[in-house]
Protein backbone atom coordinates (compact mmCIF):
# COMPACT_ATOMS: atom_id res chain seq x y z
CA UNK A 1 0.00 0.00 0.00
CA UNK A 2 1.71 3.26 -1.04
CA UNK A 3 1.28 6.11 1.09
CA UNK A 4 0.01 9.46 0.15
CA UNK A 5 3.37 11.45 -0.40
CA UNK A 6 4.75 8.35 -2.29
CA UNK A 7 1.33 8.51 -4.45
CA UNK A 8 1.93 12.04 -5.12
CA UNK A 9 5.31 12.08 -5.58
CA UNK A 10 4.78 9.80 -9.02
CA UNK A 11 2.46 12.11 -10.33
CA UNK A 12 3.78 14.21 -12.92
CA UNK A 13 2.46 18.04 -11.93
CA UNK A 14 0.61 17.44 -8.89
CA UNK A 15 -0.15 20.57 -7.00
CA UNK A 16 -2.45 19.91 -4.27
CA UNK A 17 -3.49 23.20 -4.58
CA UNK A 18 -4.37 23.57 -7.84
CA UNK A 19 -5.35 19.65 -8.66
CA UNK A 20 -7.07 18.91 -12.41
CA UNK A 21 -9.88 16.44 -12.14
CA UNK A 22 -7.41 13.90 -14.10
CA UNK A 23 -4.73 14.41 -11.70
CA UNK A 24 -7.98 13.82 -8.99
CA UNK A 25 -8.86 10.35 -10.99
CA UNK A 26 -4.95 9.31 -11.11
CA UNK A 27 -4.19 9.55 -8.12
CA UNK A 28 -7.02 7.72 -6.51
CA UNK A 29 -6.72 5.33 -9.34
CA UNK A 30 -3.41 4.95 -7.12
CA UNK A 31 -5.18 4.96 -3.63
CA UNK A 32 -7.81 2.74 -3.77
CA UNK A 33 -7.46 -1.31 -4.07
CA UNK A 34 -10.26 -3.60 -4.56
CA UNK A 35 -12.13 -5.18 -1.60
CA UNK A 36 -9.41 -8.63 -0.63
CA UNK A 37 -10.74 -11.39 -2.29
CA UNK A 38 -10.63 -13.50 1.30
CA UNK A 39 -14.48 -12.06 1.89
CA UNK A 40 -15.69 -13.19 -1.47
CA UNK A 41 -19.09 -14.66 -0.52
CA UNK A 42 -21.19 -17.47 -2.78
CA UNK A 43 -25.01 -16.14 -2.63
CA UNK A 44 -28.27 -17.54 -3.92
CA UNK A 45 -29.56 -16.03 -7.82
CA UNK A 46 -32.24 -14.29 -6.08
CA UNK A 47 -29.67 -12.29 -3.64
CA UNK A 48 -27.26 -11.49 -5.61
CA UNK A 49 -28.79 -8.69 -7.36
CA UNK A 50 -26.29 -5.69 -7.71
CA UNK A 51 -23.30 -7.13 -6.19
CA UNK A 52 -20.18 -7.56 -8.58
CA UNK A 53 -19.18 -11.30 -10.06
CA UNK A 54 -16.18 -12.26 -7.75
CA UNK A 55 -14.84 -14.57 -10.78
CA UNK A 56 -16.30 -15.43 -14.15
CA UNK A 57 -19.59 -17.57 -14.11
CA UNK A 58 -18.48 -20.33 -16.10
CA UNK A 59 -21.53 -22.00 -18.20
CA UNK A 60 -21.35 -25.85 -17.40
CA UNK A 61 -24.25 -26.05 -20.63
CA UNK A 62 -24.82 -24.68 -23.71
CA UNK A 63 -27.62 -22.34 -23.90
CA UNK A 64 -30.21 -23.28 -25.71
CA UNK A 65 -29.18 -26.43 -25.09
CA UNK A 66 -30.39 -27.92 -28.41
CA UNK A 67 -31.50 -26.28 -31.84
CA UNK A 68 -35.01 -25.10 -31.45
CA UNK A 69 -37.65 -22.90 -33.10
CA UNK A 70 -37.37 -19.31 -32.41
CA UNK A 71 -41.36 -19.38 -33.91
CA UNK A 72 -44.79 -21.61 -34.00
CA UNK A 73 -44.56 -22.91 -37.54
CA UNK A 74 -43.51 -25.88 -39.33
CA UNK A 75 -40.19 -27.62 -39.28
CA UNK A 76 -38.84 -28.97 -42.70
CA UNK A 77 -35.26 -29.61 -44.19
CA UNK A 78 -33.81 -26.66 -46.58
CA UNK A 79 -32.50 -28.70 -48.97
CA UNK A 80 -36.08 -29.08 -50.56
CA UNK A 81 -36.49 -25.09 -50.74
CA UNK A 82 -36.21 -23.59 -54.33
CA UNK A 83 -36.51 -20.08 -55.60
CA UNK A 84 -38.54 -20.43 -58.26
CA UNK A 85 -41.64 -22.33 -57.00
CA UNK A 86 -43.76 -23.64 -53.67
CA UNK A 87 -42.50 -25.77 -51.83
CA UNK A 88 -45.89 -28.37 -50.42
CA UNK A 89 -44.51 -30.20 -47.35
CA UNK A 90 -47.36 -32.74 -45.58
CA UNK A 91 -47.41 -32.55 -41.87
CA UNK A 92 -46.18 -36.36 -40.41
CA UNK A 93 -46.61 -34.70 -36.50
CA UNK A 94 -45.97 -31.95 -33.55
CA UNK A 95 -43.26 -31.02 -31.49
CA UNK A 96 -44.33 -29.92 -28.39
CA UNK A 97 -41.68 -27.52 -26.18
CA UNK A 98 -40.12 -29.92 -23.25
CA UNK A 99 -39.51 -33.10 -25.19
CA UNK A 100 -37.89 -34.16 -28.22
CA UNK A 101 -40.02 -35.29 -31.28
CA UNK A 102 -39.63 -39.27 -31.53
CA UNK A 103 -40.65 -39.51 -35.47
CA UNK A 104 -38.23 -39.33 -38.60
CA UNK A 105 -38.73 -37.36 -41.42
CA UNK A 106 -39.02 -37.94 -44.93
CA UNK A 107 -38.78 -36.06 -47.89
CA UNK A 108 -41.33 -33.73 -48.70
CA UNK A 109 -42.48 -33.97 -44.95
CA UNK A 110 -42.52 -31.74 -42.25
CA UNK A 111 -43.27 -31.75 -38.57
CA UNK A 112 -45.56 -28.77 -36.87
CA UNK A 113 -43.63 -27.02 -34.16
CA UNK A 114 -44.14 -24.65 -31.50
CA UNK A 115 -41.70 -21.90 -30.28
CA UNK A 116 -39.26 -23.38 -27.83
CA UNK A 117 -39.31 -26.63 -29.22
CA UNK A 118 -36.97 -29.01 -30.19
CA UNK A 119 -35.84 -28.82 -34.13
CA UNK A 120 -36.53 -32.81 -35.07
CA UNK A 121 -33.51 -34.76 -36.29
CA UNK A 122 -32.77 -33.71 -39.88
CA UNK A 123 -34.78 -30.55 -40.02
CA UNK A 124 -33.04 -26.50 -39.88
CA UNK A 125 -35.64 -24.53 -40.97
CA UNK A 126 -38.93 -23.10 -39.60
CA UNK A 127 -41.88 -21.92 -41.24
CA UNK A 128 -44.36 -19.67 -39.36
CA UNK A 129 -47.42 -20.47 -39.30
CA UNK A 130 -48.96 -16.80 -40.98
CA UNK A 131 -46.32 -17.86 -43.85
CA UNK A 132 -48.05 -20.76 -44.70
CA UNK A 133 -51.19 -22.07 -46.30
CA UNK A 134 -52.68 -25.12 -44.35
CA UNK A 135 -55.51 -27.44 -46.02
CA UNK A 136 -55.54 -30.69 -44.29
CA UNK A 137 -52.36 -31.97 -43.82
CA UNK A 138 -50.78 -30.26 -46.22
CA UNK A 139 -48.90 -26.82 -45.88
CA UNK A 140 -47.76 -24.80 -48.93
CA UNK A 141 -44.61 -22.47 -48.59
CA UNK A 142 -44.50 -19.83 -50.62
CA UNK A 143 -41.47 -19.42 -52.96
CA UNK A 144 -38.20 -17.24 -52.13
CA UNK A 145 -39.08 -16.07 -48.57
CA UNK A 146 -37.17 -18.10 -46.43
CA UNK A 147 -33.47 -19.28 -46.69
CA UNK A 148 -31.87 -21.90 -44.52
CA UNK A 149 -31.82 -21.82 -40.77
CA UNK A 150 -34.73 -19.23 -40.67
CA UNK A 151 -36.38 -19.23 -37.61
CA UNK A 152 -33.81 -21.42 -35.65
CA UNK A 153 -32.25 -20.91 -32.74
CA UNK A 154 -28.78 -22.87 -32.62
CA UNK A 155 -27.47 -24.96 -30.03
CA UNK A 156 -25.10 -22.43 -27.66
CA UNK A 157 -26.05 -19.46 -29.68
CA UNK A 158 -26.50 -17.52 -26.58
CA UNK A 159 -23.81 -19.34 -24.80
CA UNK A 160 -21.10 -21.92 -25.18
CA UNK A 161 -19.88 -24.80 -22.48
CA UNK A 162 -16.83 -23.82 -20.69
CA UNK A 163 -16.91 -20.51 -21.42
CA UNK A 164 -17.37 -17.53 -19.26
CA UNK A 165 -20.66 -16.45 -19.40
CA UNK A 166 -20.12 -13.30 -17.06
CA UNK A 167 -16.76 -12.23 -15.78
CA UNK A 168 -15.27 -11.02 -13.08
CA UNK A 169 -15.97 -7.38 -12.12
CA UNK A 170 -19.03 -7.07 -13.62
CA UNK A 171 -22.37 -6.37 -11.67
CA UNK A 172 -25.35 -8.52 -11.59
CA UNK A 173 -27.62 -6.65 -13.31
CA UNK A 174 -31.76 -8.15 -13.88
CA UNK A 175 -30.19 -8.96 -16.92
CA UNK A 176 -27.04 -10.83 -15.55
CA UNK A 177 -28.85 -12.49 -12.77
CA UNK A 178 -31.27 -14.04 -15.49
CA UNK A 179 -28.43 -15.19 -17.71
CA UNK A 180 -26.79 -16.71 -14.45
CA UNK A 181 -29.95 -18.72 -13.91
CA UNK A 182 -30.14 -19.91 -17.87
CA UNK A 183 -26.73 -21.96 -16.71
CA UNK A 184 -28.85 -24.03 -14.70
CA UNK A 185 -26.18 -22.21 -11.93
CA UNK A 186 -27.69 -21.78 -8.05
CA UNK A 187 -25.40 -19.63 -6.95
CA UNK A 188 -22.89 -17.02 -7.63
CA UNK A 189 -19.50 -16.06 -6.00
CA UNK A 190 -19.78 -12.24 -5.84
CA UNK A 191 -17.62 -9.84 -3.82
CA UNK A 192 -19.00 -8.86 -0.51
CA UNK A 193 -20.82 -5.62 -0.01
CA UNK A 194 -18.72 -2.47 1.19
CA UNK A 195 -19.41 -1.15 4.22
CA UNK A 196 -19.56 2.66 4.24
CA UNK A 197 -19.89 5.04 7.40
CA UNK A 198 -21.01 8.88 6.81
CA UNK A 199 -21.72 12.08 8.63
CA UNK A 200 -21.90 15.78 8.20
CA UNK A 201 -20.11 18.37 10.26
CA UNK A 202 -20.68 21.77 11.28
CA UNK A 203 -22.26 23.80 13.80
CA UNK A 204 -24.92 25.33 11.45
CA UNK A 205 -26.59 21.67 10.50
CA UNK A 206 -29.47 20.84 12.01
CA UNK A 207 -30.60 17.15 12.18
CA UNK A 208 -34.28 16.63 11.14
CA UNK A 209 -37.18 16.62 13.88
CA UNK A 210 -34.55 19.54 15.43
CA UNK A 211 -36.48 23.00 15.52
CA UNK A 212 -35.31 25.67 13.18
CA UNK A 213 -32.42 28.66 14.40
CA UNK A 214 -31.37 31.51 12.90
CA UNK A 215 -28.05 30.78 10.91
CA UNK A 216 -28.68 26.84 10.89
CA UNK A 217 -29.59 25.01 7.43
CA UNK A 218 -31.13 21.16 7.95
CA UNK A 219 -28.80 18.58 6.19
CA UNK A 220 -29.17 17.59 3.06
CA UNK A 221 -25.68 15.89 2.33
CA UNK A 222 -26.58 12.95 4.34
CA UNK A 223 -29.71 12.38 2.83
CA UNK A 224 -28.35 12.89 -1.00
CA UNK A 225 -25.33 10.97 -0.14
CA UNK A 226 -27.59 8.27 1.64
CA UNK A 227 -29.24 7.33 -1.84
CA UNK A 228 -26.10 7.30 -3.74
CA UNK A 229 -24.53 4.70 -1.78
CA UNK A 230 -27.94 2.86 -1.62
CA UNK A 231 -28.08 3.05 -5.51
CA UNK A 232 -24.45 1.56 -5.79
CA UNK A 233 -25.48 -1.37 -3.50
CA UNK A 234 -23.69 -0.45 -0.14
CA UNK A 235 -23.94 -1.12 3.14
CA UNK A 236 -24.66 1.98 4.70
CA UNK A 237 -23.54 3.01 8.80
CA UNK A 238 -25.45 7.07 9.65
CA UNK A 239 -23.11 8.56 11.97
CA UNK A 240 -25.44 11.42 11.91
CA UNK A 241 -24.42 15.07 11.96
CA UNK A 242 -21.32 15.77 14.17
CA UNK A 243 -20.62 19.24 15.21
CA UNK A 244 -17.61 21.23 15.68
CA UNK A 245 -16.19 19.59 18.86
CA UNK A 246 -12.53 17.67 18.70
CA UNK A 247 -13.95 14.80 21.15
CA UNK A 248 -17.15 14.32 19.08
CA UNK A 249 -15.31 14.43 15.67
CA UNK A 250 -12.44 11.96 17.09
CA UNK A 251 -14.87 9.41 18.34
CA UNK A 252 -16.92 9.60 14.80
CA UNK A 253 -14.25 9.21 12.87
CA UNK A 254 -12.63 6.62 14.74
CA UNK A 255 -15.71 4.72 14.75
CA UNK A 256 -16.32 5.25 10.57
CA UNK A 257 -12.91 4.01 10.57
CA UNK A 258 -13.24 0.70 12.67
CA UNK A 259 -16.63 -0.44 10.74
CA UNK A 260 -15.92 0.48 7.54
CA UNK A 261 -14.18 0.53 4.01
CA UNK A 262 -14.94 3.73 3.28
CA UNK A 263 -15.68 7.15 5.32
CA UNK A 264 -17.57 10.06 3.51
CA UNK A 265 -17.75 13.57 5.48
CA UNK A 266 -19.38 16.89 4.15
CA UNK A 267 -18.39 20.14 4.90
CA UNK A 268 -15.44 21.50 6.67
CA UNK A 269 -12.54 21.27 4.78
CA UNK A 270 -12.41 24.40 2.73
CA UNK A 271 -9.64 26.95 3.60
CA UNK A 272 -10.91 29.29 5.55
CA UNK A 273 -12.43 26.74 7.96
CA UNK A 274 -12.32 27.60 11.73
CA UNK A 275 -13.23 23.94 12.56
CA UNK A 276 -11.73 20.62 13.90
CA UNK A 277 -12.65 18.61 10.88
CA UNK A 278 -9.27 19.00 9.26
CA UNK A 279 -7.25 18.83 12.39
CA UNK A 280 -8.92 15.72 13.14
CA UNK A 281 -8.29 14.50 10.01
CA UNK A 282 -4.38 15.65 9.87
CA UNK A 283 -4.32 13.47 13.53
CA UNK A 284 -5.97 10.20 12.79
CA UNK A 285 -5.35 9.26 9.31
CA UNK A 286 -2.94 10.13 6.78
CA UNK A 287 -4.67 12.55 4.37
CA UNK A 288 -4.07 15.08 1.51
CA UNK A 289 -6.24 18.63 1.43
CA UNK A 290 -6.76 19.73 -2.00
CA UNK A 291 -8.17 22.37 -3.82
CA UNK A 292 -9.09 20.99 -7.58
CA UNK A 293 -9.12 22.95 -10.50
CA UNK A 294 -13.11 22.62 -10.89
CA UNK A 295 -16.47 24.06 -9.96
CA UNK A 296 -18.46 22.97 -7.84
CA UNK A 297 -16.22 21.50 -5.23
CA UNK A 298 -13.28 22.90 -4.80
CA UNK A 299 -12.39 21.87 -1.71
CA UNK A 300 -11.79 18.37 -0.85
CA UNK A 301 -10.00 16.01 1.34
CA UNK A 302 -8.72 12.60 0.50
CA UNK A 303 -6.91 9.76 2.40
CA UNK A 304 -6.84 6.87 4.92
CA UNK A 305 -7.63 6.92 8.35
CA UNK A 306 -6.53 2.92 9.55
CA UNK A 307 -7.70 0.98 7.07
CA UNK A 308 -10.47 3.20 5.50
CA UNK A 309 -10.25 5.49 2.75
CA UNK A 310 -11.52 8.83 4.04
CA UNK A 311 -13.44 10.86 1.27
CA UNK A 312 -13.50 14.90 3.03
CA UNK A 313 -16.54 16.35 0.60
CA UNK A 314 -16.98 19.78 0.58
CA UNK A 315 -20.41 21.48 2.37
CA UNK A 316 -22.27 22.75 -0.23
CA UNK A 317 -24.84 20.14 -1.28
CA UNK A 318 -24.51 20.27 -5.31
CA UNK A 319 -21.18 20.31 -4.51
CA UNK A 320 -20.96 17.16 -2.22
CA UNK A 321 -22.70 15.24 -5.24
CA UNK A 322 -20.59 16.42 -8.29
CA UNK A 323 -17.52 15.27 -5.97
CA UNK A 324 -19.13 11.99 -5.04
CA UNK A 325 -20.19 11.23 -8.94
CA UNK A 326 -16.66 12.38 -10.25
CA UNK A 327 -14.47 10.70 -7.84
CA UNK A 328 -15.86 9.09 -5.16
CA UNK A 329 -18.58 6.74 -7.20
CA UNK A 330 -15.89 5.30 -9.67
CA UNK A 331 -13.74 4.78 -6.38
CA UNK A 332 -15.82 3.00 -4.54
CA UNK A 333 -16.93 0.65 -7.42
CA UNK A 334 -13.57 -0.20 -7.98
CA UNK A 335 -13.64 -1.18 -3.83
CA UNK A 336 -16.49 -3.09 -5.05
CA UNK A 337 -14.17 -5.07 -7.47
CA UNK A 338 -15.75 -3.49 -10.26
CA UNK A 339 -13.84 -3.45 -13.73
CA UNK A 340 -15.29 -0.58 -15.69
CA UNK A 341 -16.74 1.93 -13.16
CA UNK A 342 -17.17 5.02 -15.31
CA UNK A 343 -20.46 5.13 -17.79
CA UNK A 344 -19.37 7.05 -20.81
CA UNK A 345 -20.32 10.31 -21.55
CA UNK A 346 -22.96 11.18 -23.46
CA UNK A 347 -23.07 14.17 -26.39
CA UNK A 348 -25.52 16.26 -26.93
CA UNK A 349 -25.96 20.31 -28.47
CA UNK A 350 -25.99 22.66 -25.66
CA UNK A 351 -28.81 25.18 -27.06
CA UNK A 352 -27.59 27.97 -25.12
CA UNK A 353 -23.84 29.95 -24.57
CA UNK A 354 -22.26 29.00 -21.39
CA UNK A 355 -19.20 31.15 -19.68
CA UNK A 356 -16.86 28.68 -18.75
CA UNK A 357 -12.78 29.42 -18.15
CA UNK A 358 -10.01 27.59 -19.74
CA UNK A 359 -8.03 25.14 -16.39
CA UNK A 360 -10.67 24.08 -14.34
CA UNK A 361 -13.20 21.23 -14.70
CA UNK A 362 -17.00 22.39 -14.78
CA UNK A 363 -20.32 20.40 -14.20
CA UNK A 364 -23.61 22.34 -15.24
CA UNK A 365 -26.55 21.02 -14.59
CA UNK A 366 -28.40 19.86 -17.12
CA UNK A 367 -31.72 18.73 -18.41
CA UNK A 368 -30.79 16.46 -21.82
CA UNK A 369 -33.96 15.99 -24.13
CA UNK A 370 -34.67 15.03 -28.07
CA UNK A 371 -35.53 18.42 -30.36
CA UNK A 372 -37.96 17.67 -33.09
CA UNK A 373 -35.45 16.36 -35.50
CA UNK A 374 -34.64 13.67 -32.76
CA UNK A 375 -30.88 14.77 -32.07
CA UNK A 376 -30.13 14.64 -28.20
CA UNK A 377 -29.74 18.62 -27.50
CA UNK A 378 -29.13 19.64 -23.37
CA UNK A 379 -29.78 23.23 -21.62
CA UNK A 380 -28.81 23.81 -17.84
CA UNK A 381 -31.21 24.10 -15.09
CA UNK A 382 -31.77 27.13 -13.94
CA UNK A 383 -29.20 28.64 -11.13
CA UNK A 384 -26.21 26.87 -10.97
CA UNK A 385 -25.09 28.19 -7.58
CA UNK A 386 -23.42 25.26 -5.74
CA UNK A 387 -25.64 25.50 -3.00
CA UNK A 388 -28.96 25.10 -4.84
CA UNK A 389 -30.01 21.40 -4.83
CA UNK A 390 -33.15 21.73 -6.94
CA UNK A 391 -30.60 21.95 -9.95
CA UNK A 392 -29.94 18.49 -9.79
CA UNK A 393 -33.60 17.56 -9.33
CA UNK A 394 -34.65 19.38 -12.52
CA UNK A 395 -31.88 17.88 -14.50
CA UNK A 396 -30.98 14.49 -15.91
CA UNK A 397 -26.70 15.12 -16.18
CA UNK A 398 -23.98 17.15 -15.71
CA UNK A 399 -22.68 18.66 -18.60
CA UNK A 400 -18.76 18.01 -17.94
CA UNK A 401 -17.11 21.31 -19.39
CA UNK A 402 -13.27 19.89 -19.66
CA UNK A 403 -10.18 21.39 -18.01
CA UNK A 404 -8.75 23.41 -21.57
CA UNK A 405 -12.48 24.06 -22.83
CA UNK A 406 -13.59 27.70 -23.87
CA UNK A 407 -16.65 29.02 -23.88
CA UNK A 408 -20.02 26.98 -25.42
CA UNK A 409 -21.07 28.62 -28.33
CA UNK A 410 -25.28 27.47 -28.81
CA UNK A 411 -25.16 24.53 -31.11
CA UNK A 412 -21.94 23.50 -29.86
CA UNK A 413 -21.47 19.87 -29.06
CA UNK A 414 -20.58 19.07 -25.46
CA UNK A 415 -20.25 16.06 -22.99
CA UNK A 416 -23.05 15.17 -20.32
CA UNK A 417 -22.71 12.69 -17.43
CA UNK A 418 -25.91 11.16 -17.64
CA UNK A 419 -27.21 10.28 -13.68
CA UNK A 420 -30.99 8.34 -14.57
CA UNK A 421 -31.22 5.59 -11.99
CA UNK A 422 -27.44 6.61 -10.53
CA UNK A 423 -28.67 9.86 -8.70
P1 LIG B 1 -18.29 24.22 4.51
O1 LIG B 1 -17.60 23.47 3.42
O2 LIG B 1 -18.34 23.49 5.80
O3 LIG B 1 -17.74 25.60 4.61
O4 LIG B 1 -19.79 24.37 4.02
C1 LIG B 1 -20.12 25.10 2.85
C2 LIG B 1 -21.60 25.41 2.81
O5 LIG B 1 -22.33 24.20 2.78
C3 LIG B 1 -22.11 26.15 4.04
O6 LIG B 1 -23.06 27.08 3.59
C4 LIG B 1 -22.76 25.08 4.87
O7 LIG B 1 -23.76 25.59 5.69
C5 LIG B 1 -23.31 24.16 3.81
N1 LIG B 1 -23.40 22.80 4.33
C6 LIG B 1 -22.41 22.12 4.95
N2 LIG B 1 -22.83 20.90 5.33
C7 LIG B 1 -24.13 20.82 4.94
C8 LIG B 1 -25.12 19.80 5.04
N3 LIG B 1 -24.85 18.63 5.61
N4 LIG B 1 -26.34 20.04 4.51
C9 LIG B 1 -26.61 21.21 3.92
N5 LIG B 1 -25.73 22.22 3.79
C10 LIG B 1 -24.50 22.02 4.29
MG1 LIG C 1 -18.45 24.26 7.75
Amino acid sequence: MKSLDEIAAALQGYDPQALSVPHVLAFLDQLITPLSSQDDQELPIPQALGRVLACDAISPVDVPPHDNSAMDGFAFDAAALASSHALRLRVVGTALAGAAWPGTVGSGECVRIMTGAIMPQGLDTVAPQELVQIEGDTITVPPGRLRAGDNRRLRGEDIRAARAALTAGQRLTPAALGLVASLGLPTVRVKRRLRVAYFSTGNEILSLGQPPREGAVYDSNRYTVMGLLDRMGCEMIDLGVVPDDPALLRSAFTQAANEADAVITSGGVSVGEADYTKAMMRELGDVAFWKIAMRPGRPMAVGRIGSSVLFGLPGNPVAVMVTFLAFVRPALLKMMGCVNPTPPLLQAACTEALRKKAGRTEYQRGLVTRNAQGVLQVCTTGNQGSGVLSSMVQGNGLIVLHHEQGDVRPGDTVDVMMFDGVI
